[in-house]
């Protein structure tokens, strides 16, 4: 595996891939990668070739008084992880090469970005997209990779590249959980054991509502209510936001209709974790998948 540091050099590789009609693989993260990312990165070995992952935790998707400093770096791990799973290029570029000097450029999802995960971390989805769109620029992949854990993120990443006609195929995987049902995060390093307990009642708040569309509850409000209910039973669970919204325009919906996320944020003490589910209609039944 080579180890890139440059955008230069990034787009040098990326430029002649797609010369050579290649499938470059592109994996975004932020580093201190856990199973979920490396779903990711086999899934892109899988159907790509050469495979790069990014490393990179953009300081422009922080808001002041998140967690940008302390966020966990792991290089020398991740290099190991990566190199393992036969990863062709490691980005990891300084943040001086991504916005240099008079940096003043940003990308703005309209109608998506400023909702859910948007209103309670103004600024980040603008961070996000720009983001993504310098490393599409740079990488030039023909697919991109991201986690259904943040589902807004690849909604408005999918609606980005409709609109710009970036022409990068994005790839869109399950969440991987914990064998106790809490979603990997890089963030859960932060959590301290009563914390880290009380996290899975994220999970089992979905899975009750899972439980409940099964035997036929439609009704967003009746949800909506169980699941808060379920997470109040975990004092060290303070919940930020329960939605049910249709996956296309992310607006709330009174009744489960084709396709629909059930939104989670909470925090446990400091740490702000996010998960969801995925309901799709499949005939007359819903189908929901955690
Ligand atoms: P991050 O490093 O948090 O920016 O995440 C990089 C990519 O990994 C994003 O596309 C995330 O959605 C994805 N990801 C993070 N956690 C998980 C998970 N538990 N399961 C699947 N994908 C994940």
């Amino acid at each position: 595996m080579e180890l890139v540091h440059t955008v230069s050099w990034m787009k040098q590789i990326g430029g002649k891939a797609l010369r050579e009609d290649r499938v470059l693989g592109l994996v975004p993260t932020m580093g201190a990668l856990h199973e979920g990312h490396l779903s990711l990165v086999r899934e892109a070995k899988r159907c790509c070739s050469p495979v790069v992952v990014s490393i990179f935790v953009n300081p422009k998707q922080f808001g002041p008084s998140e967690d940008f400093s302390k966020y966990p770096r792991a290089l020398g791990a991740d290099r190991v992880a990566l190199e393992q799973l036969g990863v062709d290029y490691l980005f990891a570029p300084p943040a001086e090469e991504i916005y240099p000097q008079g940096f003043r450029t940003s990308v703005f999802v309209d109608g998506l970005s400023d909702v859910l995960e948007g209103r309670s971390r103004p600024g980040h989805f603008r961070g996000v997209a720009t983001v993504v769109l310098k490393l599409f620029e740079i990488v030039q992949p023909r697919r991109a990779f991201f986690g259904r854990k943040d589902a807004q993120q690849v909604r408005i990443i999918k609606q980005m590249v409709a609109d710009l006609d970036l022409g990068t195929d994005i790839v869109v995987r399950p969440i991987v959980r914990e064998p106790d049902g809490l979603a990997l995060s890089s963030r859960n390093a932060y959590l301290k054991p009563e914390g880290r307990r009380a996290a899975t009642v994220l999970h089992r708040a979905l899975a009750a509502a899972s439980r409940e569309i099964a035997s036929g509850e439609l009704k967003a409000g009746h949800l909506l209510s169980m699941i808060q209910r379920t997470i109040a039973t975990e004092p060290l669970v303070a919940l930020d936001y329960a939605e049910i919204v249709d996956v296309d325009t992310l607006e709330p919906v009174m009744a489960l209709r084709k396709n629909c996320y059930v939104l989670l944020a909470a925090r446990v003490g400091g740490t702000r974790l996010i998960d969801n589910a995925l309901v799709e209609q499949t005939g007359d039944a819903f189908r929901v998948t955690i």
